[in-house]
């Protein structure tokens, strides 16, 4: 059994202070051993009393100095001797005036105090200045100190939680998620008046943890609570505990917590925690995930010490809550949870719009079809479309953002930048045109699926050719089965074209196989959709956001009969697409044809071809 006990041994910690102290101990060790009784001896020559007094009488003095057992001497080179004093000799006095010798400080005797102080400290005295302010250096580094001061160690030269005063960000700079900011709406009550909340008993969560996929506005609602309670505001993402020092992590959550208690009412912001939040695994006692394992220990001892009445609240974002340590989501500890999703169709707009407001919009912008054009486009990614469409619009020498200007961000930030002088053959292009037409004809011809927004065959950088973009109707939080398979055959709409017009088929499908497949498992494992396997649980998915990582949960008896399943579904479906195109061939060609002078139509054009050929 692992011991989950969160205690930290104190001594870890002050590893740095030692380390750096007994570094210069050692240092002074060795220049004693080596270097400063060599340069003693050479500068003393303990001589006896006769070859002072030779020296004397051959004029070799410059410099005596008389002590009572001793005498000191500098011939003149300059070179120093000692030798002891014969007492009867009283002459020696006159003797060393008659030849001329002046009598000087030479050499003082030390008493122990004197040595130690002249051998040992004060050359030192230096070392030792230097070694505390590293370690000092060191400590600060690890969460204490001001927290503006960039350090200069560890490859980023890492920061230390922020902490801002005031943020200024408020709710209003949140588009949508309004039930996120409800949720956190309590938080900022408390914030504002904690004795409010203490007078009737009642306990606030101490931590409330912001799920979402990555770019929907965690980080930024985060400090929107701070900046609408107008406490100050620490901030330190999971990622920055360990990429310092071994060791350090530990003492920055406590130093974090320390600061954060003087400065209470406030919040701490743990972004991103998952990177120290990750569960234990007990398998592992390799010493790897040993500083995470503290860093995280330390948070949960710091989570549990706290006075929540305080008024210390602690925020974390992550987008895989999966893999957050069950510790962590104890009561107690972060037993809220904020669920912070992609935006709907109305979000999207209400985000648009607010990004919007920062740069100068031409009458004709109409941002609920940019919107429409966006499903499954973070907040991020909005605010990134905006901004490009407001460098696209400078790009062309424009004052203001116009519709072309953002239906392009829209093409940049989703499918990757038109590219330039990207050349097609005129083969190739006919038959990306057909390909396209192929999808947006399906999918217009059956009565579920979306109608197309836009059509284009200049090519992207991102590798695809051609690109139809279908608006989906407002955002479906439940699809049908018909739905579901109408999208299959529409991601066959292409090949099938290909198939029916030119007889053969290219590499172009790709992508659309990709999706078809997927679409047509998920009918299978997930969505209970399929006669054979009826509503069992074949997948169990590991990471509702990234979406993806999931594992299938069966035999291997059954994974084949899965497999066989999926083939048949997208068969159908291909079937049912290249019929639909073969009964409708005139529409295609038209289309195709249009579609190939112009390259790029909308939802309109497209619209009013299909219409007109039905009503002639
Ligand atoms: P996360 O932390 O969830 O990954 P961020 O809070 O860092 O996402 O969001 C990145 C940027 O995207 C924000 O700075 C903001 O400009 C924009 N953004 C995201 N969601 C919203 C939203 N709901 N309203 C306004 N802007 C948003
Ligand atoms: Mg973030
Ligand atoms: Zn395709």
């Amino acid at each position: 059994m692992k011991q989950n006990d969160p205690n930290q041994d104190p001594r870890k910690q002050r590893r740095p202070f030692l380390v750096s102290y007994g570094l210069v101990i050692l240092i002074m060790l060795l220049l004693n051993v080596f270097l400063f009784p060599a340069v003693l001896e050479s500068q003393i020559q303990t001589v006896d009393y006769g070859t002072f007094i030779n020296m004397l009488e051959g004029q070799k003095l410059s410099t005596v100095q008389l002590e009572e057992e001793q005498i000191y001497f500098i011939d003149k080179d300059e070179k120093m001797y000692q030798t002891n004093v014969i007492p009867q000799d009283y002459a020696i006095v006159q003797r060393l005036e008659d030849a001329g010798v002046s009598f000087g400080r030479i050499y003082k005797k030390q008493g122990v105090l004197e040595y130690l102080l002249t051998n040992w400290i004060l050359p030192f005295l230096p070392l030792i200045l230097l070694a505390t302010w590293f370690s000092r250096r060191i400590s600060r580094m690890s969460g204490g100190g001001g927290g503006m001061n960039a350090m200069m160690f560890g490859k980023s030269g890492a920061r230390q939680y922020v902490m801002d005063d005031k943020t200024g960000i408020k709710f209003s700079d949140v588009a949508g998620q309004d039930e996120a900011k409800e949720s956190l709406k309590e938080i900022v009550g408390f914030l504002h008046d904690p004795k409010k909340y203490e007078e009737i008993g009642a306990k606030m969560p101490k931590g409330a943890l912001l799920v979402g996929p990555p770019g929907t506005g965690k980080t930024l609602l985060a400090r929107a609570v701070a900046g609408e309670a107008e406490v100050p505001f620490f901030s330190i993402a999971g990622s920055e505990f360990v990429e310092m020092f071994v060791g350090m992590g530990a003492s920055k959550v406590r130093d974090l917590f320390k600061q954060a208690s003087e400065k209470a009412p406030c919040i701490v912001f743990i972004d991103e925690i998952d990177t120290i939040g990750k569960k234990r695994d007990s398998g592992s006692g390799m010493g790897g995930n040993d500083e995470r394992e503290q860093t995280l220990n330390q948070l949960l001892t710091e989570m549990d010490g706290f006075d929540a009445t305080k008024g210390v609240v602690i925020l974390a974002a992550t987008n895989r809550p999966e893999s957050l340590d069950p510790a962590l989501l104890r009561p107690g500890r972060f037993d809220r949870r904020v669920p912070v999703e992609l935006p709907d169709l109305k979000g999207r707009e209400a985000i648009l719009r607010l990004h919007g407001r920062k740069v100068k919009l031409d009458s004709d912008c109409d941002f609920n079809v940019v919107a429409r054009m966006t499903p499954g486009a973070s907040g991020a990614e909005l605010a990134n479309i905006v901004n490009e469409a407001a460098l696209g619009a400078v790009r062309n020498g424009r004052s203001r953002v116009t519709q072309p200007d953002l239906q392009e961000a829209v093409d940049t930030i989703l499918a990757g930048a038109q590219k330039k002088n990207a050349i097609l053959s005129e083969k190739e292009k006919c038959i990306v045109a057909y390909h396209e037409v192929g999808h947006a004809l399906v999918a217009a011809l059956q009565s579920h699926s979306a109608p197309v927004q836009k059509i284009t065959i200049v090519p992207r950088t991102s590798g695809a050719l051609g690109f139809t973009m279908q608006v989906e109707d407002g955002d479906h939080a439940l699809m049908s089965k018909e739905e579901l398979l109408n999208k299959i055959a529409t991601f066959t709409g292409g090949r099938a074209a290909e198939e029916l017009v030119f007889g053969s088929v290219t590499t172009g499908a790709s992508n659309d196989i990709e999706q078809a497949t997927k679409l047509a498992r998920a009918m299978v494992t997930r969505y209970g959709m399929s006669d054979d396997f009826d509503m069992v649980a074949l997948e169990t998915v590991q990471n509702a956001y990234l979406g993806g990582d999931s594992s299938l949960a069966c035999s291997e008896t059954t994974a084949a009969a899965i497999d066989a399943k999926v083939v048949e579904l997208v068969k159908a479906q291909h079937a049912r697409a290249s019929r639909l195109l073969a009964e409708n061939r005139s529409k295609l060609d038209e289309i195709s044809q249009y579609l190939y002078e112009k390259e790029t139509i909308t939802g309109q054009e497209f619209m009013e071809i299909l219409e007109r050929g039905n009503k002639g």
